[in-house]
């Protein structure tokens, strides 16, 4: 099925800010028509979001149009949204350089170190998407209700891209359910698997790690924190704080 191309499936971005304006201000040379020529990507280059992109059609469906953040952000986000597709997942996001680096966890996170969860590699999203709820309609790539199940800051322990182009990523959690140290392992060789398989778990040695028969985060804590806010698990569970790190 071929399809219309993006920029004539999609609705107008949003105007809201620039018609704000527009009563005081001058015309500008800001146009919403203006064409623009593509910035041509090197070859063997992929373009950031060009997967995202790539999804069949974002017409009807109110998930937002992949832009590359330009956040100047000291801290980086994270977005854990619990998603009823075909099968209900958890899409695991870390912001990493303007975009936000995927996994999707069909079991979602454990604190317990011993329940390594598979962890799917997918496409970047844009950071817009962290604020996504609600529904993407039938027939569109993904078609179910997402919530946002968690929300916070991440912490790399080394230097993330290596980490992430080396299939190991380390990081401290900072958010409403999780918290304390993770890990992201890639356990598929590149290009070896259909999927870009990794594991998801809670690294051990820190007060956060419980074991899954005394607690089930996913049970515990189901709800959207959109609608439910927690506030961060670090401040309702201090004792569980590791030495504190000396705030950035
Ligand atoms: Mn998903």
């Amino acid at each position: 099925m071929p399809t219309a191309p993006r920029s004539a499936a999609r609705p107008a971005a949003p105007a809201a800010k620039s018609a704000s304006r527009a009563s005081t201000a001058k015309p500008s040379a800001k146009t919403a028509s203006k064409p623009r020529a593509k910035a041509a990507a090197p070859p063997g280059a992929e373009a950031p979001l060009a997967k995202y992109n790539a999804k069949p059609d974002f017409t009807g469906t109110a998930e937002p149009t992949g832009k590359v953040g330009r956040r100047k952000a000291k801290q980086l986000g994270f977005v854990i949204q619990k998603h009823w597709a075909s099968r209900l997942h958890y899409d695991f996001r870390l912001e990493l350089d303007g975009v936000m680096v995927s996994w999707a966890v069909p079991k979602g996170p454990s604190y317990d170190p011993a329940t390594k969860q598979m962890a799917i590699h997918v496409e970047d999203h844009p950071f817009s998407y962290n604020t996504f709820e609600g529904d993407i309609p039938k027939g569109h790539y993904g078609a179910g209700t997402v919530i946002v199940w968690d929300r916070g800051t991440w912490e790399p322990v080394g230097d993330p891209k290596e980490g992430l182009a080396n299939g190991k990523l380390i990081f401290h959690l900072h958010g409403q359910k999780l918290a304390g140290l993770w890990e992201l392992v890639r356990i598929s060789k590149p290009g070896e698997k259909k999927q870009d398989q990794w594991l998801l778990l809670k690294k051990r040695g820190d007060a956060w790690a419980r074991s899954i028969d005394e607690y089930d985060v996913i049970t515990a804590l189901p709800d959207s924190v959109v609608e439910k806010p927690l506030g961060l698990v670090e401040e309702r569970e201090p004792r569980r704080s590791a030495p504190t790190t000396s705030p950035a």
